[in-house]
């Protein structure tokens, strides 16, 4: 409850944000000043998961709802058998370097432990876009990324092109049924989405009335399978990647043992480079509160220091 409360205050305060700047009568100068970074439209996932798919009879899977579609924050209300989006304590969402590490396609039996161990030796949370076959198999694993205080997202039942399906089947066999998979394991359904490939468009996320959660950077983990050049590309970046940044979200797949290698040295660089590590939910708020306009495609969130700088403009020109 005290959480409950305490989210809503800071989607009070977001909201407060939100109307202060358009008060301010400067939303063009409150846009962030650098160049969005690229998100690459190239598919780029590991079909792997596909072959892990093992029919089993099943009851009826639970369709989606589709809600009214309007901005992040719909998604990120608390909601009745949802998991509760992660609260901000914390973290200072105008002046923390953030990131999001994010893994798909898991879980995966040996892999997904292995991570959850390095990121519990940082004291670092990331966030899971499972996929449901997946999470069936391995409920336990489901279930200790959650009691571990990572975030839970779906990414499909069987990793399935999601442009090629029609709504019914996208709410009902392949987010619904991955969500029923996440709810038999946790006792609670996850609030956010990533479509495999990141193969979305505009007016299909808005029928989803969901946003679907993409990415910054790519290290194309799934491509390479070597861990020093996944280290380097997340550490370091790529152009056809990106960069990772304040307000980045970091795109990699715990089923590969490489990039679980890679892993072991990627969180304690960005930790000495000053990053804190925060959830998807908590990157939307953060988003939010620094002024983004939430798109669909939602690939990362401002830097505290565009914010800060949109600030001044705003406050010099009031
Ligand atoms: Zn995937």
């Amino acid at each position: 409850m005290k959480q409950k409360i305490k989210f809503i205050s800071i989607i009070l305060a977001a909201l407060t944000a939100v109307v202060f700047a358009v008060g301010c009568g400067s939303t063009e100068s409150a846009a962030p000043s650098a160049a969005p970074t690229v998100i690459t439209a190239v598919p780029a996932e590991s079909p792997s998961a596909e072959a892990a798919a093992t029919p089993t009879p099943t009851p009826e899977p639970t369709p989606e709802p589709t809600p009214e579609f309007t901005s992040a924050l719909t998604q990120i209300q608390p909601k009745e058998g949802y998991m509760e989006p992660d609260s901000l304590e914390g973290i200072d969402p105008l002046n923390d370097k953030v990131v999001a590490l994010t893994f798909d396609d898991g879980p995966h039996p040996e892999n997904t432990p292995r991570l959850l161990d390095i990121l519990k030796e940082n004291d670092a949370v990331a966030t899971f876009f499972m996929v449901g076959t997946n999470a069936a198999e391995y409920p336990d694993i489901v279930k200790r990324v959650y009691d571990e205080g990572h975030e839970i997202g779906t990414h499909s039942w069987n990793h399935k092109d999601l442009k090629k399906l029609s709504l019914d089947e996208i709410m009902v066999d392949q987010y619904g049924k991955a969500n029923d998979a996440i709810e038999a394991a946790t006792g609670l359904r996850a609030l956010i989405d990533r479509p495999p490939y990141g193969s979305m468009t505009e007016e299909l996320a808005q029928q989803i009335g969901r946003e679907q959660i993409l990415w910054s950077v790519d290290p194309e983990d799934w491509k390479y399978k070597d861990a020093d050049t996944v280290y380097d590309h997340v550490v370091n970046g790529t152009d056809n990647g990106g960069y990772v940044k304040d307000g980045g979200i970091v795109l990699s797949h715990d089923i590969h043992a490489t990039t679980i290698d890679a892993y072991e040295r990627i969180i304690p660089a960005l930790k000495e480079e000053g990053y804190k590590f925060v959830t998807v939910t908590q990157m939307m708020q953060i988003a939010e509160i620094r002024g983004k306009e939430i798109e669909y495609r939602f690939g990362h969130a401002p830097a505290a220091e565009e914010a800060a700088q949109a600030k001044e403009t705003t406050d010099t020109e009031a």
